[in-house]
């Protein structure tokens, strides 16, 4: 509830921002939001806040609201038209009818729903009933598909489940660290702190960073690995090849709890260390050194004295064309060495978005249903089925993100709603995802901020709350379910996420009768309380079983960790630890897969590996942190970071204008020369659009980012597309 006017007052919360999940205390003031600091009693940060954390009551200032976030319900019913505000009942009839009639015409595979991360527990669970259960398309999928899909896919395929089994604790009791494919002090800079303690407290700690730049992170290891771009499987297998040369795995551990040892055991004897080195452009002595380091958990260690590892890692592994692959070539060295299920071992997968795992526990993507069961899965279906009250749940997997915009650009998804996401922005090749938003019959925007790239296309915008409005459940890195609370008013007429979605729903029922099974709603609920009770029961008997964990235990205890099934009175805080995996044999799988180069080599033409990633001080598309001046400090404009050789044999310097073009686009950006990045390498940060690249065209429509020049080309297994490399040129720009 709020408190009355004029009160002073702290709520607690958590922040809306990465996935280590810092819980917040958010001051305000006369029903103002006017300050936040550090929760002291929440385990993932013991009152520390990051640059960013540290400055969300600046985003929050009532006086940015006009410029910054959508107020009021707006709608067109004609393409070229300007949108007209207009009531809510208005808007939401509007788009209850033209789904119904668009489903009614061309089928329910015809309408896609691409939500967000960023949204809470209870949201995801309301959306992807609306979509699996009401309309009975399988055609909804979330921007973590572009985050952390690839760590599901990795998890499900080695362990049987997609349940990161590690914690922060674990940071503490490590021997050895790797960092792969993470820039944590940048992304996850509470969770680094904590890394950077442990480094102080204990120097014989070996971290070990692999990492095509030379990053912050990598400034703290004792061995960085700067691989080239794509080329991780080959250096875990042989990482992997070294360890079994060398008898450094743990051959009872592989007996009594793995299978497929034999048939990875062959898929990396021809994977040497001097073959890997060549093929990733490192040293064949450093990954023998590093194979070593990781099996035995420190340098002078015997297997018989063997000491925990711990692998921290992200999008670098994520986002691949094999970043399935990736996460289960890493997987497969803490199996083989036993490296699991101990305090300080095993690998832990950091989520990029504060709820992509919130999302992953309600099956919130198009391949996935409730409490981690599988589409795939036909008894998996009817259980859900049953539990939602509907006939069926569609067998036919759904588009995942890239695919359901190429299906809109092809006419095949006539109606989208995109929900607390920035797609023209963050999604791969931004002029395919802008041809889709155009081809379009329908396009549905609900946002909290008028966000430069999407939003334009909007035929209608459904006005939602943020973070300091809005109440729920968010999970962390960790498994760790906090409380998110409102702290002030909804501005304008903004409704919270899970709301809009249960409105529309119940307006749909009206009209698509016959997915009801002679039930009055599917959406009974009044409060976010009782979405989180329907989710928790469908966790009943499964690998996240949360049915012991009432919304009163959380406000009570706050924060726990799953599983924590009925009886118990703490969550579980390490998985694994009896050697059993939740598989049907009950033993951990290894992943032989071969490794593969990236899906767009350099050659003359296009001669520069681009990769994109983050900044320490900024967030996504930078709806948010983009109104906060003090969160430019650190990093003012966006620029191109290129080797100086590099620039210097294209006769261009620091600081000049560049035109950097792919296949799918190009864009102009000052070079920053720099030797964090190897030689034909480039980096360029994630979160400016095209309000900065060159501006809006006469639409009002921003032209286009980073995601421009970037590849849509998609993982196997994990549908993730690979956003850490593509192939480019860079050239002086020769502006007008
Ligand atoms: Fe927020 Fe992540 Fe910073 Fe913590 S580390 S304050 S969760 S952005």
């Amino acid at each position: 509830a709020i408190m009355p006017e004029g009160a002073l007052r702290e709520v607690r919360s958590t922040c809306p921002y990465c996935g280590v999940g810092c819980g917040v205390l958010i001051k305000t003031e006369g029903g103002r939001i006017t300050g936040v600091r550090g929760d002291p009693d929440h385990p993932a940060n013991f009152g520390k806040l990051c640059t960013k954390g540290g400055a969300l009551h600046l985003s929050a200032k009532p006086e940015l609201l006009p410029q910054v976030r959508a107020l009021r319900p707006e709608l067109r019913t004609q393409r070229d038209a300007p949108r007209r505000a207009v009531r809510w009942d208005e808007a939401l009839d509007h788009v209850a009818q033209r789904f119904a009639a668009i489903i009614a015409e061309h089928g329910p595979d015809s309408v896609g729903f691409y939500i967000s991360g960023q949204m809470l527990t209870e949201d995801y669970y309301v959306f992807n009933k609306l979509a699996k259960g009401l309309v009975g398309t399988n055609n909804v999928d979330t921007n973590s598909r572009v985050c952390m899909s690839s760590a599901v896919a990795g998890y499900k395929v080695t362990l049987g489940a997609d349940a990161p089994p590690c914690n922060y604790d674990d940071i503490d009791h490590a021997s050895c660290l790797v960092l792969a494919g993470s820039n944590a002090a940048w992304s996850h800079p509470i969770t680094f702190r904590r890394i950077e303690k442990a480094k102080a407290r204990r120097p014989e700690m070996r971290i070990i960073v692999i990492d095509p730049r030379r990053t912050e992170t990598a400034e703290l290891a004792d061995l960085h690995l700067q691989l080239l771009p794509g080329t991780d499987v080959a250096l875990f297998h042989a990482m992997l090849h070294v360890m079994v040369w060398e008898d450094l795995v743990d051959p009872a551990y592989i007996a009594a709890h793995t299978s497929g040892y034999a048939a990875l055991r062959e898929r990396v004897r021809e994977m040497s260390p001097a073959a890997a080195a060549n093929l990733c452009g490192l040293k064949a002595e450093d990954i023998v050194t590093v194979a070593r380091w990781f099996a035995l958990g420190a340098p002078d260690a015997t297997p018989q004295t063997r000491q925990p590892t711990l692998s921290m890692y992200c999008q670098g592994l994520n986002q691949s064309s094999s970043g399935t692959a990736k996460n289960a070539g890493l997987i497969n060295l803490h199996l083989a060495c036993g490296q699991i299920g101990k305090p300080g071992a095993g690998p832990f997968s950091l989520t990029g978005q504060p709820n992509a795992m919130g999302g992953r526990e309600v099956g919130g993507m198009a391949n996935l249903l409730s409490a981690h069961r599988d589409l795939a899965n036909p008894a998996h279906r009817a259980e859900v089925a049953k539990l939602w009250g509907v006939a069926d749940v569609p067998a036919l997997r759904g588009k995942t993100a890239v695919e359901l915009f190429q299906a809109a650009a092809d006419g095949k998804v006539k109606a989208l709603w995109i929900a607390c996401t920035n797609p023209a922005q963050s999604l791969p090749d931004q002029a395919l995802v802008r041809r889709a938003l155009q081809t379009a019959e329908l396009v549905v925007v609900q946002e909290a901020y008028t966000t430069a790239a999407t939003v334009p296309y909007a035929d209608v915008l459904l006005p939602a709350t943020t973070w300091g409005e809005k109440i729920g459940t968010v999970t962390n890195s960790e498994r760790r379910i906090s409380r998110v609370r409102a702290a002030t008013k909804a501005p304008g007429e903004a409704r919270d996420d899970w709301e809009i979605a249960v409105d529309f729903a119940r307006r749909l029922e009206a009209l698509l009768p016959a997915r009801l099974n002679g039930r009055l709603t599917l959406f009974p609920y009044a409060t976010p309380e009782a979405v989180w009770n329907e989710h928790r029961e469908s966790t009943r008997g499964r690998d996240l079983d949360i049915t012991g964990l009432s919304w009163a235990t959380l406000e009570r205890d706050g924060p726990q960790q799953w599983p924590y099934p009925a009886g118990a009175s703490v969550g579980k805080a390490r998985l694994y630890d009896d050697g059993q995996f939740p598989t049907a044999d009950g033993r951990a799988r290894f992943f032989a897969e071969a490794f593969k180069p990236v899906a767009e080599p350099c050659d003359a033409r296009y001669p520069v590996a681009l990769t994109t990633g983050r900044l320490r001080d900024q967030w996504h598309g930078m709806s948010r942190t983009g109104s906060v001046p003090r969160l430019f400090n650190h990093a003012p404009e966006p620029c191109i970071d290129l080797h100086p050789s590099d620039l210097a044999r294209r006769g261009l310097s620091d600081g000049e204008l560049l035109r950097v073009a792919s296949r799918r686009g190009d864009i102009v950006l000052p070079a920053r020369a720099t030797d964090t990045v190897r030689p034909g390498q480039a980096f360029i940060a994630m979160h400016w659009g095209a309000e900065y690249l060159g501006g809006r065209n006469a639409q009002g429509v921003a032209r286009l980012g980073v995601n421009g020049l970037t590849l849509p080309v998609i993982d196997p297994y994990s549908f993730q597309p690979e956003l850490k490399h593509s192939a480019v040129r860079v050239e002086a720009a020769h502006l007008p």
